[in-house]
């Protein structure tokens, strides 16, 4: 989960970081058209949808994974604490290396000793609206959104911190108060809804039953 956002700021080529973490010939997860580089568009329609997803990650610590489209890429953040519908929970997001788009329908098992080892869920998915304009909003580590999930639904925030002294990316992923937010006390939507929401298996069952791979 160590972050290396100015690698990556300076890199090259998009997912550079993402491609030098991971051996393709021994994980499932996707290479992300390697052949042909995406360049954010100039002009992207004004009403296209952004994919949004959630990965539940069993590695070495159980995570939960947030991803949001953004210039032809999945900017990526692990949630150790996974999200939270209460306004008054603020979870701990570290930033961390941009995913291929393809990643968003990715669900299976990274090998064990490969980056990232575990079993790898699509906890939510669906899309999302930035509110004010995402690029700037990304560059300057305050961002406001609206999650148009299957879980998650309503505005959300994710706050970089100011002291980054710790050297870690580190944000923190916050539910605005909106009629989409719920005290922790009544309910925890991991707790809730923990079972994958394409496949509807459980963490276990994907690790037991992984499907053929592409
Ligand atoms: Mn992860």
């Amino acid at each position: 989960m160590a972050s290396k956002r100015k690698a990556d700021e300076q890199a090259d080529q998009p997912l550079q970081e993402y491609r030098r973490k991971r051996r393709f010939a021994q994980t499932p997860e996707p290479e992300g058209m390697p052949g042909a580089e995406p360049s954010a568009p100039a002009e992207p329609p004004a009403e296209a949808e952004l994919l949004y997803v959630i990965h539940k990650h069993d590695a070495s610590r159980l995570h939960y994974d947030l991803r949001l489209e953004l210039d032809g890429v999945l900017k990526s953040w692990a949630v150790p604490k996974g999200p939270c519908l209460d306004p008054s929970q603020k979870r701990l997001a570290v930033h961390v290396e941009d995913h291929p788009i393809e990643y968003g329908t990715f669900e299976g098992i990274i090998p064990a000793g490969e980056y990232g080892g575990g079993t790898v869920m699509l906890w939510d998915e669906g899309f999302w609206q930035p509110l004010g304009d995402p690029a700037e909003s990304y560059r300057n580590g305050t961002m406001r959104f609206r999650l148009l999930g299957r879980k998650l639904k309503g505005d959300w925030k994710l706050v970089r911190f100011r002291d980054r002294s710790d050297k870690g990316d580190n944000w923190l992923l916050i539910k605005a108060k909106d009629d989409q937010a719920r005290p922790l006390a009544k309910i925890d939507i991991l707790v809730e809804s923990p079972d994958s929401i394409t496949t509807g298996r459980t963490l276990e069952q994907i690790a037991r039953e992984q499907p053929p791979r592409r």
